[in-house]
């Protein structure tokens, strides 16, 4: 068998782009996979078109092989462009191999470890009686794990830790209170605090309020998490950003984080997912799958996770009030996994279990959108 054509799509679809890939065979098989550099995927494309000029003509099967050379072989390796564009083209790999196969892609990962996908749910905010309410309303619907969403900024997109951190403990202890002991509880604080901040947070609230904290800092010095790490008994849940094994090296190695948020359409598809995952379980590290995207990403972690053994819950694309409408997505995808309560089945059809109306596809346009641009009250620049 023989790679013949890469397409990528990027194109609006629902609340936001998607950027799918679809290689071609020549024995008729195709296989689909998507890229998570949300933001920038036309930076993305240009990576796919560069790995397309030799890519086709190789054996799709090779997928380890194409793996290497895809990462090493432009001389400057990696990057979180670049491993995005082989996470698609991997996740795709692994459609054919399936297919071509007649197995389900969790049959290439070593095999199904449990019978279905649990998954977390987030409220939408604002942080106050209605990020409780929604709670409740998840937790009615099967939610064990809840991620809270903190304080963040207001309509002119001004952010001001020290306020966000003070109104979200308040309301993450009352949280605490009236959901009862049992529920897991997260939050996702999206790198925009210091570690003095992210310290000063988790002291307001009493020891067994969270259960874990995602993103408190950036992530590009551990040294920095490690300062952290000693200042709050909080387990830290990251990695969703981290584009390659390496990142996740210093983490892993020196105990500092419990939950990976590893995003198998960034960190370089399911080929470097499955060593991510085999890293962490010698430290006890639970998976957390960022899950943000479309469902080819949806489908290819939902096998991921079925194939690991040290796995917590699969974030769900959706938040209350969306999780009972559905995306507009299902006419472009009429084949793809749904949730059923608080869990994915495990799909058994070969390959991923998505289907892809390609003319519908070709019919979305691409939308250039940027994420909010935050400031502080005097102006300077924060993460969104
Ligand atoms: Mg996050």
């Amino acid at each position: 068998m023989k790679i013949t054509a890469i397409h990528p799509y990027p194109v609006w679809v629902g609340i936001r782009n998607q950027l799918i890939v679809k290689v071609e065979t020549n024995e008729g098989i195709v296989g689909w996979g998507e890229s998570g550099l949300s933001g920038r995927e036309k930076a993305v494309v240009g990576a796919i078109e560069h790995y397309r000029e030799f890519l086709i003509g190789r054996d799709p099967m090779a997928i380890g092989a194409l793996w290497q050379e895809m990462y090493r072989s432009q001389y400057f390796e990696g990057g979180r462009v670049l491993t995005a564009a082989i996470s698609a083209i991997d996740i795709a790999l692994h459609d054919i191999k399936g297919k071509a196969l007649g197995v389900p892609v969790y049959q290439l990962l070593g095999g199904k470890q449990r019978r279905h996908i649990p998954t977390f749910a987030t409220t939408r905010g604002p942080c106050g009686p209605e990020m409780i309410e929604q709670a409740k309303e998840l937790m009615a619907g099967g939610w064990t794990a809840i991620r809270l969403f903190p304080a963040s900024h207001d309509s002119r997109g001004v952010y001001e830790p020290r306020a966000s951190i003070a109104e979200t403990a308040k309301w993450c202890v009352k949280a605490r209170e009236e959901l009862g002991d049992e529920v897991v509880l997260g939050v996702d604080y999206h790198h925009r605090l210091s570690v003095a901040e992210a310290a000063s947070y988790c002291q307001k609230m009493p020891s067994g309020t969270l259960d874990f904290l995602e993103e408190p800092i950036r992530d590009e010095t551990p040294e920095a998490y490690e300062a952290l790490r000693r200042m709050t008994g909080v387990p830290f849940a990251i990695g969703e950003e981290f584009a390659s094994k390496w990142q996740f090296l210093p983490y892993i190695e020196r105990d500092i984080h419990q939950f990976n948020r590893i995003d198998v359409c960034n960190v370089g598809g399911l080929t470097e997912a499955m060593k991510v995952a085999g890293w962490s379980e010698a430290h006890y590290v639970d998976m957390m799958p960022h899950n943000p995207l479309g469902p080819i990403c949806t489908a290819a972690t939902i096998h991921f996770a079925a194939s690991v053994a040290n796995f917590s819950w699969l974030e769900t694309r959706a938040s209350p009030g969306e999780l009972y409408h559905g995306f507009d997505d299902i006419e472009i995808f009429p084949v793809q996994p749904r949730l059923e309560g608080a869990v994915y089945k495990v799909p058994d059809t070969p390959g991923l279990g998505v289907e892809v109306d390609e003319d519908l596809v070709k019919k979305q346009s691409f939308k250039f959108w940027e994420a909010p641009h935050l400031q502080r009250i005097d102006g300077s620049v924060t993460n969104w």
